[in-house]
């Protein structure tokens, strides 16, 4: 029969069966086909030899979540002793970084997005990784990534970054000089709030040690996920430059809306962040965080107005999607915390899905007016 699928098959196969011993013995210590799923599986390495080329680099590791990459991407990388710089706000990663690397016996050291000079100055001792996120969750700061990754270099540190905010399409991390780019694919690249699973994308001397750390711990992508993220990236670039334009449209409705007191969106001029996002990124994104006239009781209620726009954490998928972080991803947070991270009870994180402009700015101008 001639013709071949032009969809990768989806092989849901757990193991590998082999003619002769000796085949069996070149795969393992040559990586040259298939053994074992949680070592390489076909549908997942279709996906990430996609992620790969998209984000310049030779390789692709895909895990289980965003989360098991970032684990083991930094447990891969690193060793006790070894010290880890981080500018991040994303709250799981905050929590590993802070709580469990520690643990074992890794010197952790966190900066805020204001303290850029005070990072470079702390890199000077010695570093092994320096793990930056941009733009960064929930207020969308946006660090100034080029020199920072440079003068890592100089110091001989490996510079880690998720972008997952950003998608490959905004952003190219690899002309910025990062060694190691993290997505969440539940994200952006899946983008169709149907799966959750991670890539971290590098050259060949960084994967070897990230890949055995996902053999070992076992946070492997499973083959229909792949398969999901694959068919999802087809339609990535076309997603994210209409969510760009729609993000951009309701940032503006917002910081023309009384009811709003503070819009943050790294396309608008009034954002800290907005010279450096304009050099360094493609595209501004699909996320837009907004502070409303109203104090926590008064935000919930303002959630609950919304009529087309759902209430749900996640981001970067069709639907736009909208959540007050006070109430989910940082309601483990104190007060004080939220208070330094400037997080108020007001704000209000909306991820713009594929909808018409109208009907977004609609529903908000709506549940504004409730106030
Ligand atoms: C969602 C997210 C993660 C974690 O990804 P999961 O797939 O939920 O594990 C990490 N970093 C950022 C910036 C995210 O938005």
């Amino acid at each position: 029969m001639k013709g071949e699928p032009i969809t990768p098959p989806v092989v849901f196969s757990a193991t590998y069966s082999f003619e002769k011993s000796d085949d069996m013995i070149e795969v393992v210590h040559n990586r040259t086909g298939y053994i074992y799923s949680r070592w390489d599986n076909p549908t997942v390495r279709e996906v990430e030899n996609v992620l790969a080329k998209m984000e310049g680099y030779t390789d692709a590791v895909a895990f289980s979540s965003g989360m098991a990459t970032i684990t083991s991407t930094l447990l891969g990388l690193l060793s006790p002793r070894d010290r880890l710089i981080s500018i991040a706000t994303y709250g799981e990663t905050v929590r590993f970084v802070s709580d469990f690397l520690p643990k074992m016996g890794v010197e952790v050291e966190r900066f805020g997005p204001n303290e850029v000079g005070q990072c470079i100055e702390s890199v000077k001792n010695g570093v092994r990784v320096l793990y930056l996120e941009s733009p960064m969750n929930p207020l969308l700061r946006v660090v100034d990534i080029k020199p920072l990754a440079e003068h890592a270099h100089r110091h001989g540190a490996l510079v880690v970054l998720d972008s997952t905010f950003a998608s490959p399409v905004n952003q190219h991390p690899l002309d910025l000089g990062v060694d190691v780019v993290i997505h969440s694919a539940t994200k952006y690249l899946g983008g169709h709030h149907d799966l959750v699973g991670g890539f971290a994308c590098m050259n060949e001397e960084n994967r070897v040690p990230v890949w055995k750390m996902r053999r070992t711990l076992g946070g492997v992508m499973d083959p229909m996920s792949a398969y999901l993220v694959w068919r999802g990236m087809k339609t990535l670039a076309i997603r994210v430059a209409r969510q760009n334009e729609t993000a951009m449209i309701v940032a503006k409705f917002l910081e023309g809306n009384s009811k709003v007191v503070r819009v943050h969106y790294p396309g608008l001029p009034s954002h800290p962040d907005h010279e450096i996002a304009k050099q360094q990124m493609h595209g501004f994104g699909g996320m837009v965080s907004f502070e409303v006239a109203s104090d926590y009781e008064g935000t919930k209620k303002f959630m609950d107005s919304l009529q087309e726009i759902t209430l749900a954490t996640s981001l970067g998928g069709v639907d736009t999607l909208a959540t007050q972080p006070v109430t989910n991803t940082h309601a483990s947070m104190s007060n004080e915390e939220r208070k330094a991270a400037a997080i108020p009870d007001n704000l209000v994180r909306l991820s713009v899905g594929l909808e018409d402009a109208k009907v977004i700015t609609a529903d908000l101008e709506g549940a504004l007016a409730k106030l």
